[in-house]
């Protein structure tokens, strides 16, 4: 985050940006951020999409940030680096499967760099890929923005394909802490799968079914759910709760070998969600 320092020398003014999710798949959105002319994509696992909407607003794509190694959030990177000679930000602890193609700038936790004009800062967040990393940005005219990629989604979390309970947790735990307007770019749609898993952990919760309802009407009208923020996930995410009684309460019922502490409760939450 920025120093109060940083934050007085931030630029006056900027150019508002524009956040639109490009669905691709059966259930990515592929994140387009612009300022009207140049923009910055998250993820392009396909370059097609991307390119649509580029054509479709007139936009240059400036630059592209990857979160972690999978085909559906690398596949469309070379073709668009190509085609419009992007800069590419991509995780340096992870495998890039276009590393003999494209050239890009490896970061990691503490990097920095600018785009669209603004201060970008990358974190470590290992847990779903080993070297996930994700992209944090302060505006001086809107509310943050978060790419979490594969990490947290809105009422759940990615799964363990690499990392420990332990290293999701503390990864967890880092974007509960952002501020809590942050805006929460996932980069898939699991909302509402995430959300009845949510209401079995916590059927009291009433925060979760407000949500719940919101998100089901914006589903019926084929809208998005996300961005989310973080002060929703604070409310109605479990893997973000794993210390509040209810969420224990239900994990020590669900597997009372377990013990309570916020890690093994993760734990318990993240089998008992890949077996629901
Ligand atoms: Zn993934
Ligand atoms: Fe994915």
């Amino acid at each position: 985050m920025f120093t109060a320092s940083e934050r007085a020398n931030a630029p006056l003014f900027m150019k508002p940006l524009t956040l639109l999710p490009v669905p691709a798949f059966n259930d990515n959105y592929l994140w387009v951020l612009h300022d009207g002319q140049s923009a910055l994509v998250v993820d392009p696992g396909d370059a097609a999409p991307v390119a649509e909407a580029l054509n479709a607003n007139g936009l240059q794509l400036e630059t592209i940030l990857v979160t972690h190694h999978h085909g559906d959030h690398t596949g469309g990177v070379s073709a668009l680096q190509a085609a419009f000679g992007s800069k590419v930000y991509a995780p340096a602890n992870d495998p890039m499967p276009f590393v003999k193609k494209t050239p890009f700038t490896a970061v990691d936790e503490g990097s920095h760099f600018s785009a669209l004009g603004c201060r970008w800062q990358v974190m470590a967040v290992p847990g779903h890929t080993l070297g996930h990393i994700a992209y944090f940005v302060e505006l001086s005219n809107d509310d943050p923005i978060l790419f979490c990629g594969d990490t947290l989604f809105s009422g759940g979390c990615g799964r363990l394909f690499e990392g420990t309970p332990a290293q999701m947790h503390q990864s967890l735990t880092r974007f509960a802490a952002l501020p809590g307007q942050t805006r929460v770019c996932c980069a898939h749609e699991y909302t509402l799968s995430n959300l009845k898993f949510a209401r079995a952990v916590e059927p009291e919760n009433e925060d979760l079914m407000r949500y719940s309802v919101w998100c089901e009407e914006r589903r019926a009208a084929l809208e998005p759910t996300l961005p989310s923020r973080v002060e929703i996930e604070r409310q109605i995410n479990p893997f973000l709760r794993v210390t509040q009684s209810a969420v224990v309460a239900a994990a020590q019922s669900k597997s009372p070998a377990s013990p309570p502490d916020p890690v093994s409760v993760l734990g318990v939450l993240r089998e008992w969600k890949n077996n629901s």
